[in-house]
Protein backbone atom coordinates (compact mmCIF):
# COMPACT_ATOMS: atom_id res chain seq x y z
CA UNK A 1 0.00 0.00 0.00
CA UNK A 2 1.27 3.08 -0.78
CA UNK A 3 1.78 5.54 2.42
CA UNK A 4 -0.50 8.62 1.25
CA UNK A 5 -2.03 8.27 4.88
CA UNK A 6 0.36 8.06 7.15
CA UNK A 7 -0.16 8.64 10.57
CA UNK A 8 -0.49 13.01 11.71
CA UNK A 9 2.84 14.07 12.76
CA UNK A 10 5.08 11.30 10.78
CA UNK A 11 8.47 12.89 10.94
CA UNK A 12 9.38 11.61 7.51
CA UNK A 13 5.73 13.03 6.20
CA UNK A 14 5.40 15.33 3.13
CA UNK A 15 7.05 18.12 4.40
CA UNK A 16 10.20 16.06 4.83
CA UNK A 17 10.92 14.02 1.65
CA UNK A 18 14.48 13.29 2.42
CA UNK A 19 16.51 11.88 -0.84
CA UNK A 20 18.55 8.66 -0.96
CA UNK A 21 20.03 5.83 -3.20
CA UNK A 22 18.16 2.43 -3.23
CA UNK A 23 17.52 -0.40 -5.44
CA UNK A 24 15.35 -3.32 -4.40
CA UNK A 25 16.34 -5.84 -2.64
CA UNK A 26 18.83 -8.78 -4.61
CA UNK A 27 19.01 -6.28 -7.54
CA UNK A 28 21.78 -4.29 -9.30
CA UNK A 29 19.54 -1.38 -10.08
CA UNK A 30 20.00 1.94 -8.09
CA UNK A 31 17.92 4.60 -8.24
CA UNK A 32 17.14 8.03 -6.36
CA UNK A 33 14.22 7.60 -4.17
CA UNK A 34 12.57 9.89 -1.73
CA UNK A 35 11.33 8.46 1.40
CA UNK A 36 7.69 8.65 2.41
CA UNK A 37 6.76 6.95 5.87
CA UNK A 38 8.38 3.38 6.03
CA UNK A 39 8.47 3.25 2.05
CA UNK A 40 10.50 4.62 -0.67
CA UNK A 41 9.15 6.54 -3.84
CA UNK A 42 11.32 5.65 -6.80
CA UNK A 43 11.94 9.15 -7.51
CA UNK A 44 12.93 8.59 -11.32
CA UNK A 45 10.01 5.88 -12.88
CA UNK A 46 7.57 8.66 -10.85
CA UNK A 47 8.76 11.42 -12.87
CA UNK A 48 8.43 9.66 -15.88
CA UNK A 49 5.02 8.23 -15.37
CA UNK A 50 4.31 11.86 -14.86
CA UNK A 51 5.65 13.11 -17.70
CA UNK A 52 7.86 15.42 -15.58
CA UNK A 53 11.03 17.19 -17.00
CA UNK A 54 12.81 16.37 -13.80
CA UNK A 55 13.41 12.50 -14.98
CA UNK A 56 16.99 13.71 -16.42
CA UNK A 57 17.45 14.65 -12.45
CA UNK A 58 15.94 11.64 -11.06
CA UNK A 59 16.41 8.56 -13.02
CA UNK A 60 19.65 8.06 -11.98
CA UNK A 61 22.13 5.87 -9.56
CA UNK A 62 23.53 8.67 -7.70
CA UNK A 63 22.22 11.81 -6.40
CA UNK A 64 25.07 13.83 -8.41
CA UNK A 65 23.29 15.66 -11.12
CA UNK A 66 20.67 16.59 -8.50
CA UNK A 67 23.15 18.13 -6.33
CA UNK A 68 25.31 19.98 -9.69
CA UNK A 69 21.67 21.24 -10.51
CA UNK A 70 21.68 23.96 -8.11
CA UNK A 71 18.97 25.99 -5.68
CA UNK A 72 16.12 26.78 -8.27
CA UNK A 73 16.00 22.98 -9.39
CA UNK A 74 16.20 21.83 -5.87
CA UNK A 75 13.05 24.22 -5.26
CA UNK A 76 11.68 23.06 -8.13
CA UNK A 77 11.79 19.20 -7.92
CA UNK A 78 11.17 19.21 -4.35
CA UNK A 79 7.70 21.58 -5.21
CA UNK A 80 6.90 18.58 -7.81
CA UNK A 81 7.65 15.99 -5.49
CA UNK A 82 5.36 17.27 -2.88
CA UNK A 83 2.78 17.76 -5.45
CA UNK A 84 3.11 14.03 -6.54
CA UNK A 85 2.67 12.80 -3.07
CA UNK A 86 0.17 15.18 -1.90
CA UNK A 87 -2.05 15.99 -4.52
CA UNK A 88 -4.78 12.69 -5.60
CA UNK A 89 -4.51 13.04 -9.24
CA UNK A 90 -0.79 12.51 -8.96
CA UNK A 91 -0.92 9.91 -6.21
CA UNK A 92 -2.72 7.63 -8.47
CA UNK A 93 -0.26 7.46 -11.62
CA UNK A 94 2.72 6.97 -8.85
CA UNK A 95 0.87 3.85 -6.25
CA UNK A 96 2.29 1.68 -7.76
CA UNK A 97 5.97 3.02 -7.25
CA UNK A 98 6.43 3.08 -3.67
CA UNK A 99 8.79 -0.25 -1.78
CA UNK A 100 8.65 -0.65 1.77
CA UNK A 101 11.93 0.25 3.10
CA UNK A 102 12.51 -3.31 4.47
CA UNK A 103 12.38 -4.29 1.10
CA UNK A 104 14.95 -2.37 -0.43
CA UNK A 105 18.93 -1.80 0.07
CA UNK A 106 20.19 1.97 0.75
CA UNK A 107 23.58 3.51 -0.98
CA UNK A 108 25.91 5.48 -0.40
CA UNK A 109 23.47 8.65 -2.18
CA UNK A 110 26.66 10.51 -3.96
CA UNK A 111 29.78 10.04 -4.69
CA UNK A 112 31.78 12.01 -1.88
CA UNK A 113 34.26 14.11 -3.39
CA UNK A 114 36.34 16.34 -0.85
CA UNK A 115 36.05 15.74 3.09
CA UNK A 116 36.62 18.00 5.88
CA UNK A 117 35.52 17.88 9.39
CA UNK A 118 35.25 20.40 11.73
CA UNK A 119 35.67 21.22 15.14
CA UNK A 120 32.65 23.85 16.06
CA UNK A 121 31.07 22.83 19.18
CA UNK A 122 32.85 24.87 22.26
CA UNK A 123 31.69 22.37 24.89
CA UNK A 124 33.47 19.56 22.92
CA UNK A 125 36.55 21.65 22.66
CA UNK A 126 36.81 22.75 26.12
CA UNK A 127 35.83 19.20 26.95
CA UNK A 128 38.93 17.58 25.08
CA UNK A 129 41.09 20.77 26.18
CA UNK A 130 40.33 20.18 29.74
CA UNK A 131 41.39 16.22 29.38
CA UNK A 132 44.59 16.58 27.53
CA UNK A 133 45.63 20.20 28.01
CA UNK A 134 45.09 20.09 31.80
CA UNK A 135 47.75 22.41 32.87
CA UNK A 136 46.99 25.04 30.15
CA UNK A 137 45.36 28.47 31.04
CA UNK A 138 42.75 27.85 28.58
CA UNK A 139 41.35 25.01 27.27
CA UNK A 140 40.65 26.44 24.16
CA UNK A 141 43.53 27.15 22.19
CA UNK A 142 43.82 30.71 20.55
CA UNK A 143 42.66 30.39 17.68
CA UNK A 144 39.84 28.91 18.49
CA UNK A 145 37.41 32.13 18.68
CA UNK A 146 38.96 32.84 15.85
CA UNK A 147 38.15 30.46 12.62
CA UNK A 148 36.34 27.14 12.23
CA UNK A 149 39.16 24.82 12.72
CA UNK A 150 38.82 21.78 10.53
CA UNK A 151 41.03 19.06 8.58
CA UNK A 152 40.93 17.04 5.09
CA UNK A 153 40.04 13.65 5.95
CA UNK A 154 39.21 10.70 3.83
CA UNK A 155 36.55 10.73 1.50
CA UNK A 156 36.90 7.48 0.27
CA UNK A 157 36.06 5.81 3.22
CA UNK A 158 33.19 7.00 3.98
CA UNK A 159 30.20 4.77 4.36
CA UNK A 160 26.66 4.93 4.45
CA UNK A 161 24.81 3.91 7.37
CA UNK A 162 25.05 -0.39 8.39
CA UNK A 163 28.19 -0.84 7.16
CA UNK A 164 30.23 -2.56 9.78
CA UNK A 165 33.10 -0.76 11.08
CA UNK A 166 35.86 -2.87 11.48
CA UNK A 167 38.33 -1.92 14.61
CA UNK A 168 41.50 0.01 13.15
CA UNK A 169 44.77 -1.40 13.98
CA UNK A 170 47.60 0.99 14.44
CA UNK A 171 50.75 2.85 16.62
CA UNK A 172 49.72 3.88 20.22
CA UNK A 173 52.12 5.28 23.46
CA UNK A 174 50.68 6.07 26.53
CA UNK A 175 52.70 8.66 27.96
CA UNK A 176 54.26 6.16 30.43
CA UNK A 177 55.32 3.82 27.60
CA UNK A 178 58.96 3.62 26.91
CA UNK A 179 58.12 2.81 22.88
CA UNK A 180 54.83 2.27 20.93
CA UNK A 181 53.22 -0.97 20.03
CA UNK A 182 51.01 -2.17 17.36
CA UNK A 183 47.72 -3.60 17.51
CA UNK A 184 43.88 -3.16 17.33
CA UNK A 185 43.12 0.13 18.78
CA UNK A 186 41.53 -0.23 22.34
CA UNK A 187 39.93 3.21 22.66
CA UNK A 188 37.72 3.16 19.98
CA UNK A 189 35.22 5.90 19.81
CA UNK A 190 32.16 7.75 17.95
CA UNK A 191 31.97 11.43 17.24
CA UNK A 192 28.27 12.64 16.57
CA UNK A 193 28.18 15.13 14.05
CA UNK A 194 26.27 16.79 11.09
CA UNK A 195 27.28 16.44 7.36
CA UNK A 196 26.68 19.31 5.11
CA UNK A 197 26.27 18.30 1.35
CA UNK A 198 27.22 20.59 -1.39
CA UNK A 199 25.68 20.62 -4.96
CA UNK A 200 26.95 23.30 -6.80
CA UNK A 201 30.97 23.65 -7.48
CA UNK A 202 32.60 26.52 -6.77
CA UNK A 203 35.69 28.04 -9.04
CA UNK A 204 39.37 27.87 -8.12
CA UNK A 205 41.00 31.31 -6.32
CA UNK A 206 37.14 32.18 -5.83
CA UNK A 207 36.13 32.23 -2.01
CA UNK A 208 32.61 31.48 -1.27
CA UNK A 209 30.97 34.46 0.89
CA UNK A 210 28.92 33.54 4.01
CA UNK A 211 25.76 34.83 2.20
CA UNK A 212 26.24 32.33 -0.52
CA UNK A 213 25.69 29.07 1.79
CA UNK A 214 22.57 28.38 0.55
CA UNK A 215 23.51 28.38 -3.34
CA UNK A 216 26.03 25.76 -3.21
CA UNK A 217 24.76 23.16 -0.28
CA UNK A 218 22.18 20.77 -1.02
CA UNK A 219 21.31 19.39 2.73
CA UNK A 220 22.78 17.80 5.50
CA UNK A 221 22.60 14.46 7.06
CA UNK A 222 23.84 13.02 10.26
CA UNK A 223 27.32 11.74 10.54
CA UNK A 224 29.56 9.24 12.81
CA UNK A 225 33.42 10.39 12.76
CA UNK A 226 34.41 6.80 14.14
CA UNK A 227 38.12 7.62 16.25
CA UNK A 228 40.89 5.47 17.45
CA UNK A 229 41.74 8.13 20.41
CA UNK A 230 44.69 6.07 21.26
CA UNK A 231 45.98 5.88 17.44
CA UNK A 232 44.65 10.11 17.23
CA UNK A 233 46.84 10.55 20.90
CA UNK A 234 50.10 9.30 19.51
CA UNK A 235 50.17 10.32 16.13
CA UNK A 236 48.41 14.11 15.77
CA UNK A 237 51.36 16.35 16.44
CA UNK A 238 51.88 18.25 14.80
CA UNK A 239 49.92 17.64 11.47
CA UNK A 240 46.34 16.56 13.16
CA UNK A 241 44.20 13.89 12.57
CA UNK A 242 45.71 10.81 10.45
CA UNK A 243 44.84 7.20 11.17
CA UNK A 244 43.07 7.62 14.32
CA UNK A 245 40.20 8.85 11.96
CA UNK A 246 40.94 8.38 8.47
CA UNK A 247 39.43 4.24 8.62
CA UNK A 248 35.70 4.94 8.20
CA UNK A 249 33.10 7.79 8.47
CA UNK A 250 29.34 7.10 8.63
CA UNK A 251 27.18 8.86 6.97
CA UNK A 252 23.54 8.54 6.62
CA UNK A 253 21.50 7.42 3.51
CA UNK A 254 18.97 9.77 3.38
CA UNK A 255 19.66 13.72 2.74
CA UNK A 256 17.41 16.14 4.02
CA UNK A 257 17.25 18.97 1.72
CA UNK A 258 17.42 22.22 3.46
CA UNK A 259 14.17 23.76 2.53
CA UNK A 260 13.06 21.16 4.65
CA UNK A 261 14.72 22.36 7.81
CA UNK A 262 13.36 26.38 6.93
CA UNK A 263 11.67 25.91 11.05
CA UNK A 264 15.03 24.92 12.11
CA UNK A 265 16.50 27.75 11.58
CA UNK A 266 18.10 29.18 14.54
CA UNK A 267 20.56 31.86 15.72
CA UNK A 268 23.68 30.63 16.53
CA UNK A 269 25.35 31.18 20.50
CA UNK A 270 26.59 34.86 21.42
CA UNK A 271 29.57 35.61 19.83
CA UNK A 272 32.56 36.19 22.25
CA UNK A 273 35.25 37.59 20.01
CA UNK A 274 34.68 39.96 16.98
CA UNK A 275 35.16 38.23 13.92
CA UNK A 276 37.45 39.05 10.55
CA UNK A 277 34.55 40.72 7.64
CA UNK A 278 34.83 36.96 6.12
CA UNK A 279 33.38 35.10 9.14
CA UNK A 280 31.26 37.62 10.78
CA UNK A 281 27.71 36.74 10.65
CA UNK A 282 26.97 39.79 13.07
CA UNK A 283 24.70 41.97 10.86
CA UNK A 284 21.22 42.18 10.25
CA UNK A 285 20.75 40.67 6.70
CA UNK A 286 22.70 37.67 6.90
CA UNK A 287 20.00 35.05 8.29
CA UNK A 288 20.40 32.83 11.25
CA UNK A 289 23.13 30.44 10.64
CA UNK A 290 21.97 27.36 12.86
CA UNK A 291 20.04 24.83 12.79
CA UNK A 292 17.96 23.47 15.42
CA UNK A 293 18.68 19.64 15.49
CA UNK A 294 17.97 17.46 18.39
CA UNK A 295 20.03 14.39 17.98
CA UNK A 296 20.34 10.72 20.34
CA UNK A 297 23.32 8.61 20.33
CA UNK A 298 22.49 4.89 21.19
CA UNK A 299 24.51 2.37 21.87
CA UNK A 300 22.95 -1.06 21.84
CA UNK A 301 19.96 0.74 21.76
CA UNK A 302 20.28 2.47 24.98
CA UNK A 303 20.55 6.19 24.79
CA UNK A 304 23.69 7.98 26.47
CA UNK A 305 23.20 11.49 25.24
CA UNK A 306 21.32 13.79 23.68
CA UNK A 307 23.75 16.55 21.95
CA UNK A 308 22.08 19.81 20.81
CA UNK A 309 23.20 20.77 17.47
CA UNK A 310 21.62 24.54 17.87
CA UNK A 311 24.79 25.22 20.67
CA UNK A 312 27.58 24.75 17.99
CA UNK A 313 29.16 28.15 18.14
CA UNK A 314 30.60 27.80 13.97
CA UNK A 315 27.96 27.95 11.67
CA UNK A 316 28.17 25.69 8.38
CA UNK A 317 28.15 28.53 6.35
CA UNK A 318 31.27 30.20 8.50
CA UNK A 319 32.82 26.40 7.58
CA UNK A 320 32.46 26.82 3.97
CA UNK A 321 33.22 30.20 3.89
CA UNK A 322 36.72 29.25 6.07
CA UNK A 323 37.10 26.33 3.73
CA UNK A 324 37.44 28.33 0.11
CA UNK A 325 38.54 31.58 1.86
CA UNK A 326 42.42 30.98 0.94
CA UNK A 327 40.79 30.36 -2.86
CA UNK A 328 40.29 26.34 -2.61
CA UNK A 329 37.54 25.38 -4.77
CA UNK A 330 34.11 22.88 -4.25
CA UNK A 331 33.26 20.14 -5.99
CA UNK A 332 29.74 18.49 -6.21
CA UNK A 333 29.42 15.56 -3.57
CA UNK A 334 31.99 17.75 -1.02
CA UNK A 335 31.07 16.61 2.32
CA UNK A 336 32.05 18.43 5.47
CA UNK A 337 31.51 17.77 9.03
CA UNK A 338 30.32 19.91 12.06
CA UNK A 339 32.66 18.45 14.74
CA UNK A 340 31.72 16.43 17.47
CA UNK A 341 28.07 18.10 18.77
CA UNK A 342 28.21 18.61 22.52
CA UNK A 343 25.76 20.41 25.09
CA UNK A 344 26.94 22.15 27.59
CA UNK A 345 25.66 19.26 30.09
CA UNK A 346 27.09 15.94 30.88
CA UNK A 347 24.48 13.96 28.83
CA UNK A 348 24.39 16.20 26.06
CA UNK A 349 28.11 15.11 24.90
CA UNK A 350 28.81 13.79 21.88
CA UNK A 351 31.70 11.25 22.13
CA UNK A 352 32.70 8.67 25.21
CA UNK A 353 36.34 10.58 25.21
CA UNK A 354 33.66 13.02 27.06
CA UNK A 355 30.81 10.95 28.28
CA UNK A 356 33.53 8.85 29.95
CA UNK A 357 36.35 11.27 30.50
CA UNK A 358 38.63 9.33 28.95
CA UNK A 359 38.02 6.52 30.41
CA UNK A 360 37.51 7.55 33.60
CA UNK A 361 34.04 7.42 34.91
CA UNK A 362 32.54 4.03 33.08
CA UNK A 363 29.06 4.63 31.72
CA UNK A 364 26.54 1.96 33.21
CA UNK A 365 25.06 0.39 30.14
CA UNK A 366 21.84 -2.47 30.73
CA UNK A 367 24.61 -4.78 28.92
CA UNK A 368 27.81 -3.53 31.41
CA UNK A 369 30.43 -1.34 31.80
CA UNK A 370 31.20 0.70 28.49
CA UNK A 371 34.61 2.89 28.40
CA UNK A 372 35.05 2.73 24.67
CA UNK A 373 33.68 0.53 22.27
CA UNK A 374 33.50 -3.37 22.33
CA UNK A 375 33.02 -5.70 19.09
CA UNK A 376 29.77 -6.52 18.72
CA UNK A 377 28.04 -2.17 19.67
CA UNK A 378 26.07 -0.96 17.61
CA UNK A 379 25.98 2.93 17.70
CA UNK A 380 22.87 4.18 16.58
CA UNK A 381 23.01 8.22 15.69
CA UNK A 382 19.61 9.31 14.94
CA UNK A 383 17.59 13.17 15.15
CA UNK A 384 14.72 15.33 14.57
CA UNK A 385 14.53 19.16 13.42
CA UNK A 386 11.32 21.41 14.28
CA UNK A 387 9.19 21.41 11.43
CA UNK A 388 6.25 23.15 9.83
CA UNK A 389 2.84 23.49 12.36
CA UNK A 390 4.56 21.72 15.06
CA UNK A 391 5.65 18.28 13.21
CA UNK A 392 8.75 17.18 13.38
CA UNK A 393 11.76 16.62 10.60
CA UNK A 394 13.08 13.09 11.08
CA UNK A 395 17.24 13.11 9.89
CA UNK A 396 17.96 9.34 8.55
CA UNK A 397 19.77 7.45 11.31
CA UNK A 398 23.30 6.56 11.05
CA UNK A 399 23.66 3.25 12.56
CA UNK A 400 27.71 1.14 12.47
CA UNK A 401 27.81 -1.56 14.32
CA UNK A 402 31.98 -2.48 15.43
CA UNK A 403 33.16 -5.39 14.49
CA UNK A 404 37.42 -6.79 14.74
CA UNK A 405 38.92 -7.60 10.99
CA UNK A 406 38.67 -11.78 11.72
CA UNK A 407 35.03 -11.63 12.47
CA1 LIG B 1 35.26 14.87 14.18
Amino acid sequence: MPPFDLPEGDPFGPHNLPYGVFSPSGSADRSVGVRLGDHVLDAGAAAAALGSPYVSLLARPSLGPLLAAGRTAWSDVRRALTAWVTVPAHQEAIAGLFHPLSSVDLHLPFEVADYVDFYASENHARNVGQIFRPDAADSLTPNWKHLPIGYHGRSGTVVVSGTDVVRPSGQRKAPADAAPVFGPSVRLDIEAEVGFVVGVPSELGRPVGLGDFREHVFGLCLLNDWSARDIQAWEYVPLGPFLGKSFATSVSAWITPLDALEEARVAPPERTHELLPYLDDSASDVEPGGYDLRISVAINGHVVSEPPFSSMYWTAAQQLAHMTVNGASLRTGDLYGSGTVSGPSAAERGSLLELTWNGRDALELPDGKRTFLEDGDVVALSAWAPGPDGVRVGLGDVVGRVVSRDV
